[in-house]
């Protein structure tokens, strides 16, 4: 049987062990933390759970396709339901709006709340459901670095609706151009932030993601995100895949261009194919630079995705006006982002995302309490105060609570965590903490990726978040199927 040893225990490691196992090859995932998922994991204080990095689960299908692709029922093994409720908007002068599961009543929400008008609301609905049909075949599902995607039917249908696809505008000018409310505006520019981008450089191709949550669902897994990575680690299980956790990969075993397997401190292992879950500046620079193999590292350095500073607060009351995806508004959003993306700082006024598990999942918090996620997006680390920083935010973050919602919820705080930049670079390898590897602030961004396998380098592949086609977990899903289907079987 062949051997295939991956390095990282992210979503995209974990998915690629089981289509290789689909393959034949008797798979050995390692990865240097105790437990597995990446950033994709879990904190618990005292009686309060928190997922540690995603709250928003889209695309389940890509997740089911694992289990079905080794005939297993995934009920049997992991449950999800589609959220009623999407998100809860506040502003600080008062304004709320919500918005739903049922496409019509978002519609109406935003049209008796906002102003606008229900028929160009409809117009932009389908104009991103239909750039999403265009641009998910060819940008997400299939490998740019392949002759025959370029000359596919998927290529030709894309080629033809160039014009349509926002490439030569921002996010931010698209939606101005469709939505008269700048909080409209401010609404539909958030997206850019799903894979770490900034609305006001990002380009319009972006305004795809909000398709995701208002046509395909906003789903929550039974047991919290964990339950991704905890069904998929024992479907991997059954199907022969062993995992080697708090085992550090520290050296490639490279023969000219071939790789032929990899040391750790416990041991020299050899395999017939690599995969690679690291993000892919850490990769060269362990990897490739360490043993001197000349490399063109200078271009790999992209523009790195947003980080964030999250604080993980056992709340001991409930709030009837919050659900389980919240946002509170910053005034000046375009401010918001200049800071994050070119001054390289904490936001003045930052906006607030509080995601709330308790809310559907009874067990993560005790009786009339609640457990507050709650994420402010900075940049990535470069070097910044983050001690400093953490200590400011978490002040903004509570005077914006406390306007808003009109109570002194530091008082409510009974127990209390955080990550920042450097605690998550350190918890998953992501250089500067990057929540979704690069940014996709310039139009040539999905081209710049990591490909996901190279002739120059043999047997291994590479997946993830900071390689094509990009971050967040359906991407991750999208990589590991591209990086499979280039595998002898
Ligand atoms: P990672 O999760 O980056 O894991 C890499 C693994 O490699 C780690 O386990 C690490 O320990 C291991 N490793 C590193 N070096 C070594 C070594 N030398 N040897 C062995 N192992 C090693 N996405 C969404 O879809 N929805 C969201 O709502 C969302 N929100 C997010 C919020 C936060 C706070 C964060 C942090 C991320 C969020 N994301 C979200 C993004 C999503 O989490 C990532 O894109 C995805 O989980 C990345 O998975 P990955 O496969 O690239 O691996």
């Amino acid at each position: 049987m062949k051997k295939f040893g991956i390095i990282g225990s992210g979503i995209a490691g974990i998915a690629l062990a089981i289509r290789a196992a689909k393959k034949g090859y008797k798979v050995h995932v390692f990865d240097k933390n105790p437990y597995p998922g990446g950033k994709l994991s879990q904190i618990t204080l005292q009686n309060y759970r928190f997922d540690a990095g995603p709250s928003l689960f889209t695309l389940p299908h890509l997740v089911e396709e694992l289990f079905e692709l080794h005939s297993k029922n995934t009920r049997n093994y992991f449950s999800y339901q589609r959220l009623p409720e999407i998100c809860n908007y506040f502003w600080t002068d008062g304004t709320q709006l919500k918005t739903y599961q049922e496409i019509d009543q978002t519609i109406q929400e935003l049209a008796s709340v906002l102003g606008e008008e229900e028929t160009l609301l409809k117009q932009y609905f389908n104009r991103i459901k239909q750039n999403y049909e265009i641009l998910n075949p060819l940008f997400i599902e299939k490998s740019l670095h392949k002759f025959s995607t370029w000359t596919s039917k998927e290529a030709l249908k894309g080629y033809t609706n160039i014009p349509k696809l926002g490439l030569f505008s921002t996010m931010n000018q698209f939606n101005k151009k469709q939505f008269k409310n700048p909080k409209t505006v401010q609404l539909f520019n958030r997206y850019a932030t799903y894979n770490g981008s900034d609305p006001y450089q990002t380009p319009a191709t972006l305004s795809i993601i909000p398709h995701l949550e208002y046509h395909l669902g906003a789903y929550f897994p039974k047991g919290g995100m964990i339950e991704i990575v905890n069904s998929l680690v024992k479907l991997a299980q059954e199907v022969g895949v062993e995992f080697h956790l708090g085992e550090e990969v520290q050296k490639l075993l490279i023969e000219k261009n071939k790789i032929l397997g990899f040391q750790t401190a416990k041991n020299r292992y050899e395999f017939d194919q690599v995969g690679s879950n690291l993000d892919i500046e850490l990769f060269y620079k362990k990897f490739i630079l360490a043993n001197e193999i000349p490399v063109n590292y200078s271009k790999l350095v992209q523009e790195k995705s947003s980080s964030g500073i999250i604080f993980y607060w056992g709340i001991n009351r409930t709030f009837k006006e919050l659900g389980v995806h919240n946002i509170f508004f910053s005034d000046n959003y375009q401010q918001e982002f200049t800071e994050i993306f070119q001054e390289k700082t904490v936001a003045l006024d930052p906006t607030v995302y509080v995601h709330i598990s308790s809310k559907v999942e009874k067990n993560d918090a005790p009786e009339n309490a609640e457990n507050w996620f709650i994420l402010v997006n900075t940049p990535a680390n470069s070097g910044q105060n983050w001690e400093d920083f953490a200590r400011i935010t978490r002040q903004k973050v509570i005077d914006k609570i406390n306007k808003i919602l009109k109570v002194n919820i530091e008082d409510q705080i009974e127990e209390e965590d955080y990550l920042d930049p450097i605690r998550i670079e350190n918890r998953t390898g992501s250089t500067g903490g990057a929540l979704y590897g690069n940014s996709s602030n310039n139009k040539f961004s999905a081209f710049l990726r990591h490909p996901n396998f190279k002739k120059s380098i043999e047997n291994i592949v590479w997946v993830g978040g900071s390689v094509h086609p990009g971050g967040g977990i359906p991407l991750c899903l999208s990589s590991a199927k591209i990086a499979a289907e280039s595998l002898k079987d």
